[in-house]
């Protein structure tokens, strides 16, 4: 595990960093974990609500709210307002990052990728000798 200091993407705290996920303190972790549950509850209650409505009424900012939609971690219902772009084709989307067309389309990207890749050619040129790491 690689344990890294680094600097919270929100409130500019060092702490350490796991190594992984997202670049926030736990103390931030926790806070959008609640935050989280509120929205949860509030899409729960207001299907119809916007994003700009559980801004306001929540204070949650709405690219963390964006954000968890994005993820996949909170599922509009189908009634919702509340749209992302694809962004790939900028199509309207209820989850995730990509519709579901692009999404099948990387998938198959990948796929394709995997088997396509060529084998990793060594280096073209370079110094025959000396170590890995050229130092300045
Ligand atoms: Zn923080
Ligand atoms: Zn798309």
């Amino acid at each position: 595990m690689a344990i890294e200091i680094k600097t919270c993407m929100r409130c500019k705290k060092i702490f350490q960093y796991q190594g992984y996920g997202r670049r926030i303190c736990t103390q931030c972790v926790k806070e959008e974990e609640k935050q989280f549950e509120e929205v949860k509850e509030y899409i729960r209650d207001n299907e119809k609500a916007t994003i700009k409505q559980i801004h306001e009424d929540l204070g949650v900012s709405p690219r963390l709210i964006e954000e968890f939609i994005a993820s996949g971690r909170l599922i509009l219902s189908a009634s919702s307002p509340i749209t992302l772009t694809c962004q790939m084709c900028g199509d309207e989307i209820k989850k995730g990052k990509v519709c579901d067309k692009c999404n099948k389309e990387i998938m198959r990207d990948t796929e394709a990728g995997l088997k396509n890749t060529p084998v990793q050619s060594k280096r073209p040129s370079g110094p025959a000798t000396g170590g890995m790491f050229s130092r300045r």
